[in-house]
């Protein structure tokens, strides 16, 4: 088995807005939703700590994710009740209340939350022994859409907290940048929060940043950046996806890209809530992966960043992908097209402990 990291999972917007136990096996979770209906991936999820820990996983940056921008308030039409909110305290309180289930599988042994250097290097030599070790999952916090960041200079109360990576938008526009399906530049809260990052040494997510606050982005900043969950536009056009200008542009600045396994960022011409998974299969997460590498003449930057739990199910994954476990295929997969051991060790955890070893401080 390969030890891997997963550049991006929401957990605890699931525990949050969604209510969800994942200490739970994910029969015992799946079941737990027969009847609701409040979203359309109730009792379809791939992902719960146990799963987690059969993949492989030892660590993954988690999410804190709500939206406050302008499509996201409640007279709009785009109302999402489990992620938007009216005001920048919403927003706040949401992402709070996301920081406190960390917090809350923290104290309980399921998690270990990654704040230093040296919490790093100890949590990686201390590997699980065998798919039923308890042993706790490493999680570094990013923020997906900076919105619960009521103003730059509050940066520092979830810098505080543990937050060391931020992905400036989400869907639309954020406070601070604008996001997927939406078209801007970065806003002056969004150089001032740059800026800011930078001083701190943390990490720039671009998932999500439309192409010009994306072009903006890598101009303002000049640290540490990656793409944590982002497929290729050239083999599934869309503007969610990243160009290969954008993606030279990582791979310059020494950043990873993660693939994504959401069916509609794998497939072209998949329509969500209609579409099914019938033809579609864990191959093509690996066209993706691959599609960095041939980008960049190396397995240097491609990584792993599967948004498994970002408000999706098995209605919306690869046949062959019916838990997060199933990752472990990614690595035999890119065996059979001839990647060598060491590189599949470089996809699934190695580029990103380079990237990570760049932002954490040293206490
Ligand atoms: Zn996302």
């Amino acid at each position: 088995m390969h030890i891997l990291i997963d550049g991006h999972l929401d957990l605890a917007w699931n525990a949050a807005a969604h209510d969800r136990d994942l200490s739970l096996s994910l029969d015992e979770m799946n079941r737990a939703e027969i009847g609701m209906n409040d979203v359309s991936y109730r009792g379809l999820a791939t992902t719960t700590f146990p799963e987690m820990r059969a993949a492989g996983i030892h660590l993954c940056l988690g999410t804190l994710l709500a939206r406050s921008g302008p499509e996201h308030q409640r007279k709009q039409k785009y109302l999402r009740t489990e992620i938007d909110y009216n005001t920048r305290i919403g927003s706040y309180a949401a992402a709070h209340a996301q920081l406190a289930c960390y917090d809350f599988w923290e104290r309980q042994g399921e998690i270990r939350l990654i704040h230093t250097a040296a919490d790093l290097e100890s949590h990686w030599q201390n590997q699980p022994e065998g798919q039923d070790s308890k042993s706790p999952i490493g999680i570094i916090l990013s923020m997906e859409g900076a919105d619960p960041i009521p103003e730059p200079s509050m940066l520092e109360v979830f810098y505080q907290a543990g937050l060391r990576a931020i992905g400036p938008a989400h869907y639309g526009h954020s406070h601070y940048a604008a996001g997927t399906a939406v078209e801007g530049p970065i806003t002056a809260d969004g150089r001032q929060l740059l800026q800011e990052m930078e001083r701190l040494k943390m990490g720039l997510d671009v998932t999500h940043l439309s192409d010009r606050s994306m072009a903006e982005a890598f101009d303002l900043f000049g640290g540490t950046l990656w793409a944590s969950h982002h497929n290729s536009r050239t083999l599934v056009p869309n503007q969610r996806q990243i160009s290969d200008e954008q993606m030279k542009t990582v791979i310059e600045r020494d950043g990873v890209i993660g693939t994504a396994c959401d069916a509609w960022m794998l497939q072209t011409g998949w329509i969500i809530g209609k579409t099914r998974p019938d033809q579609l299969t864990m191959s093509a997460v690996v066209d993706h992966i691959d599609y960095v590498c041939q980008m960049a003449g190396n397995a240097n930057h491609a990584a792993i960043g599967t948004d498994l739990d970002g408000g999706y199910g098995t209605e919306q994954t690869p046949t062959d992908l019916k838990t997060i476990a199933d990752l472990q295929k990614v690595g035999e997969l890119l065996a059979d097209r001839g990647y060598s051991d060491a590189d599949i060790t470089k996809i699934f955890s190695e580029n990103w402990l380079r990237v990570f070893r760049r932002i954490l401080p040293d206490q």
